[in-house]
């Protein structure tokens, strides 16, 4: 199987299979983003206020992506709970904030 275009990624995301196993890997990880966890951040917040839930979106990342690695898109260990924040960062899209500033200075 290859997962290589959007279509095939939409169909593999929309399959029993992936739905099922996102699930599993939601409830091995306790529902909280394993990089949070790592550095000891709190991603669940409770919800003393029902008025005000805060949403936490979790998202169950491939730490080996599927298009270069289809043949791990339905293997547990290559599943990880991630919130969206540092999937975004895993993917590459909070590098910027990383980048070292140079302009900080001015002279
Ligand atoms: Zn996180
Ligand atoms: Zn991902």
């Amino acid at each position: 199987m290859v997962y290589k275009t959007k279509e095939q990624k939409k169909t593999f995301y929309g399959s029993g299979d992936w739905i099922s196993l996102r699930l599993e890997a939601l409830e091995r990880d306790n529902y909280e983003c394993q990089e949070c966890k790592r550095q000891g951040l709190v991603t669940i917040d409770s919800t003393k206020t029902p008025g005000e839930k805060k949403q936490i979106v979790l998202n169950v990342h491939h730490i080996k992506g599927i298009e270069d690695h289809p043949e791990f898109a339905l293997e547990l260990d290559n599943l990880e709970t991630l919130c969206v924040y540092h999937h975004n960062e895993v993917h590459g899209k909070g590098f910027k904030a990383q980048e070292p500033k140079w302009d900080d200075e001015k002279w």
